[in-house]
């Protein structure tokens, strides 16, 4: 594997390659993001990989400089995955000037969900994934699941700006009590890495609610709430907790709710001082 930092590098390692499958990522690989590289595998060839901690997604008070960094870990890692370059810009690397020209996803998708408690955070990622798209030129990109709303803003912004790149959709790996994995679970503590898996079952249990009750729209925010206070009377500080379209993440009409259109029950929730997300499709 050759571990590449400087754009012209990348550019002269990828000459003449027209099948690259390539997966971004910030790092701290676990599980998930490996399994991101098999079914990179199965779409493309070679794999590339990029480890880049954005500083564009990342609002003032949030994490970025406390976000892990293990460089050395990830290339082993990534090594025995068989990819071919991980990509592994510095800032300067990539943001040699301030980045002043942005990719702002629209408000009714960028704005709503994790848009409404991070915000800017959609227009960071869409920015960085293009410039690391124009970088790399793969003919695939692999994301995941677990960033539902990411996944569905990155798709959408490549049909829309005509960028010649099938994005595939990774599902979401887990631990075995339900945990989605994280780079950010590393920072839970023993009590609350307990109960993180309580995130996952209710999103499972309010799933089936929907399913078996089949609530109009006034019913489901009684619902809705009610899962709310429960992760409140458990500890947790929740953003929130809520069925939405799986087409386009839009609050769910009387009719979708009446027709069964086909819904994804998105969470986030802090517990401690560890803000985590996940999400699952109604069947
Ligand atoms: P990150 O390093 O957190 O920016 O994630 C890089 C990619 O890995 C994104 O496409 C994520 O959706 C994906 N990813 C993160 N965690 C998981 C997981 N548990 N299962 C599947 N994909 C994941």
């Amino acid at each position: 594997m050759r571990h590449i930092s400087k754009i012209s590098d990348l550019r002269d390692q990828l000459r003449g390659q027209n099948r690259v499958a390539f997966v971004p990522t910030m790092g701290n690989l676990h599980e998930g993001h490996l399994s991101l590289m098999r079914i990179a595998a199965t779409h493309g060839d070679p794999v590339v990989a990029s480890v880049f901690v954005n500083r564009l997604q990342f609002g003032p008070n949030e994490d970025f400089d406390k976000y892990p960094r293990t460089m050395a870990d990830d290339a082993a890692k990534l090594e025995g995955e068989n990819v071919y370059v991980m990509f592994a810009p510095t800032e300067r690397d990539l943001y040699p000037e301030p980045q002043d020209y942005r990719i702002t996803p629209p408000n009714d998708l960028g704005n709503t969900l994790e848009g409404e408690f991070r915000p800017g955070f959609f227009g960071g990622v869409c920015t960085v994934v293009t410039k690391l798209f124009n970088c790399v030129q793969p003919k695939v990109a692999v994301f995941g699941k677990k960033d539902y709303q990411q996944l569905m803003i990155i798709r959408r912004m490549v049909d829309q700006m005509s960028m010649p790149i099938e994005i595939i959709a990774a599902p979401t790996v887990r631990d075995p009590d339900g945990l989605a994995m994280s780079s950010r679970n590393r920072y839970l503590s023993a009590e609350d890495r307990a109960e993180a898996p309580h995130l996952y079952r209710l999103l499972n249990e309010l799933s089936k609610e929907v399913q078996s009750a089949r609530p109009n729209g006034e019913q489901l925010l009684q619902l809705q709430a009610k899962y709310l206070a429960t992760l409140q009377e458990r500890g947790w500080k929740p953003d929130y907790f809520e069925a939405r379209r799986q087409v386009d993440l839009m609050r769910p009409t009387e009719e979708d709710l009446s027709n069964q259109t086909p819904l994804v029950i998105l969470a986030a929730a802090k517990l401690g001082q560890t803000r985590l997300i996940d999400n699952l499709e109604i069947e």
